[in-house]
């Protein structure tokens, strides 16, 4: 039995209570946790914003040490050190023959599988974006696991599974923003932070960091931002003052709300590119006039996963760490427990803090 903090209904709170995980079958792989981030897609899915199947074990950035391997699993032995990719790609989709392996069709085929159950009542529990890392151990298959890749200490390493390489690949992959372009970062949570710090490894030469609150300039101005903007109905306007009223080549929305979207998209110049990486409900509805279509000429995208593909991209993001240009440890503003992951949920609500960690 392993302790795991599950999600027993949508809207219900998390309970942290003790799992029954099988051994690992055909093709699976069981791995012991380090540590696991909470992101707000977990947020997402115990309101009900994104749906999975319930009662689940969410929690999907995470890495950790493989302890038994399954019949027929060859690329990984128990003792290995692994990053859990929650998105693993089926190869076989539309999506994936034209190498956009971020958004299969299949990735998420294993949530409505049970892959454990609760060991007070028995019942089966889904894993939650695939992987189900708010537990001590857990089961996954083989194709869910990349190698930790050299010189990266493990518990640092489960952020490199979603906010890194999701507000990485905003920046790199969907902005691409080239050296010397102004950037904008709307929302200054782990994934921003993670963006914010992507602007800077891509030579932008300024950087607009947006929060709803004061407290986080500090963090934001470390991982390279070099003007902090409390979010208000003028952030648009202040942010075209900041660049001498042309407003900035890329915009980054990590937020997910209608008036940022728009506030995001206003701040870019003619042309720009506003890159949306927050999660929205249908509730937030978003318009545009026809004429200012036109008009301004500008890119509007969604982003998902960072249009990241994790095996390429992990070694490219570990070498940016080992020269000291990416800091990993500087997303986490809060190290918890399995029990500490409410609270964090509502920290998140209220707009505090950067990544909270869950540490094993
Ligand atoms: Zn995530
Ligand atoms: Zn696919």
């Amino acid at each position: 039995m392993v302790r795991a903090a599950v999600l027993p209904a949508v809207g219900a709170p998390l309970e942290v209570t003790g799992i029954a995980l099988p051994d690992p079958g055909p093709g699976r792989v069981r791995v012991r946790l380090a540590a696991a981030g909470v992101c707000h897609s977990d947020l997402s899915l115990s309101d009900g914003t994104m749906r999975v199947p319930v009662p689940a074990v969410l929690g999907h950035e995470g890495a950790g040490t493989v302890v038994a391997v399954g019949e027929d699993v060859t690329g990984v032995a128990p003792g290995d050190q692994v990053v859990l990719n929650w998105a693993p790609a089926c190869g076989r989709c539309h999506a994936c023959s034209l190498g956009e392996v971020w958004l299969c069709a299949n990735a998420l085929n294993g949530a409505s599988e049970v892959y454990a159950h609760r060991a007070d009542d028995g019942s089966g529990l889904h894993p939650g974006l695939n992987v189900a890392a708010f537990a001590e151990e857990t089961v996954v298959p083989a194709h869910c696991l990349l190698p930790l890749p050299d010189g990266i200490p493990l518990t640092d390493a489960a952020l490199l599974g979603c906010a890194v390489l999701t507000g990485y690949g905003a920046v790199v992959h969907s902005a691409r923003v080239r050296a010397g372009e102004t950037v904008a970062v709307h929302g200054v949570g782990g994934v921003g932070l993670a963006a914010l710090q992507a602007a800077r490894i891509a030579g932008a030469e300024r950087i607009v960091a947006v929060d709803v609150s004061p407290a986080k300039e500090e963090l934001a101005r470390a991982a390279g931002a070099t003007d902090y903007l409390i979010a208000s109905a003028t952030t648009a306007r202040e942010i075209r003052a900041l660049t001498g009223g042309t407003g900035v080549d890329a915009a980054i929305e990590c937020v997910g709300r209608a008036a940022t979207i728009r506030a995001a998209w206003d701040s870019t110049r003619r042309g720009g590119r506003t890159t949306v990486v927050g999660i929205g409900g249908k509730d937030q509805q978003v318009t545009f006039n026809a004429l200012e279509i036109f008009h301004w000429g500008r890119t509007l995208s969604g982003c998902v996963y960072g249009n990241a593909d994790p095996a390429r991209d992990l070694p490219v993001l570990a070498g940016h760490v080992r020269a000291g240009r990416l800091d990993l440890g500087a997303l986490v503003t809060e190290r918890i427990g399995l029990d500490g992951i409410p609270a964090a949920f509502g920290n998140m609500l209220a707009g505090k803090g950067g990544r909270a960690l869950v540490v094993f």
